[in-house]
């Protein structure tokens, strides 16, 4: 999508040669034009695949995910974030490290929302190591539901997230793919 690359070059602001902060237009502020186009675009790409629910993480996720989920006519459910878990039956519950926080959160989602009738998309703002991701999967996994692929608005692609879980068989579709944050400049693959 060249119109979100080229808001990235004008908005994005490289903290170092790992990570890019894009808080003016999705992870504090959102462009609401910008979050609807993405939902549009990954709409179009997943269209076909009798998707039934769009699942996302909070916080970042969610307003692409609910502009997804608002083009597909499907309910958009976000995992929750717990500092601490207690032990809940009627949940399922994983532990990811967190990649800008460095700290390790639970991230749980309520059994009541994911059924094996499910077919399920995963949105979510930025993938570097996919722990986010696959935490989710892992949840998918196990609630008997089919993850039907993932939808990443930027992929980082000098880390390792997004190509280890293609290589295990999952459609990954970025609409923006960074190859390097080396020197304070944002360098998208051709
Ligand atoms: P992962 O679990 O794939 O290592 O990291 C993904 C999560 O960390 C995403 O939910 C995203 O919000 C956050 N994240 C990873 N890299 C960046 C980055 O360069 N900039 C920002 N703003 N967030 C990032």
């Amino acid at each position: 999508m060249e119109s979100l690359k080229n808001q990235i070059l004008e908005e994005g602001v490289v903290l170092s040669d790992q990570v890019l902060k894009l808080d003016s237009i999705l992870n504090h502020q959102v462009d609401p034009v910008l979050i609807s186009s993405l939902g549009k675009e990954f709409a179009k790409r997943f269209e076909g695949e009798s998707i039934t629910k769009v699942l996302t993480l909070e916080s970042s996720g969610i307003s692409i995910a609910y502009a997804t989920a608002y083009e597909m006519g499907v309910p958009m459910v976000f995992a929750r974030r717990k500092k601490s878990i207690t032990t809940d039956e009627d949940a399922y519950c994983e532990r990811v490290p967190s990649f800008t926080k460095g700290i390790v959160t639970d991230i749980v989602v309520s059994k009541s929302f994911l059924s094996a009738d499910d077919r399920i998309l995963i949105i979510d703002d930025i993938i570097a190591n996919g722990d986010a991701v696959r935490g989710l999967m892992q949840i998918i996994q196990r609630s008997g539901a089919k993850l039907s692929g993932l939808g990443i608005v930027v992929e980082k692609s000098f880390q390792a997230g997004a190509r280890t879980i293609r290589e295990a068989g999952v459609r990954v579709e970025s609409l923006a793919k960074i190859s390097s944050l080396a020197n304070g400049k944002i360098e998208f693959e051709a």
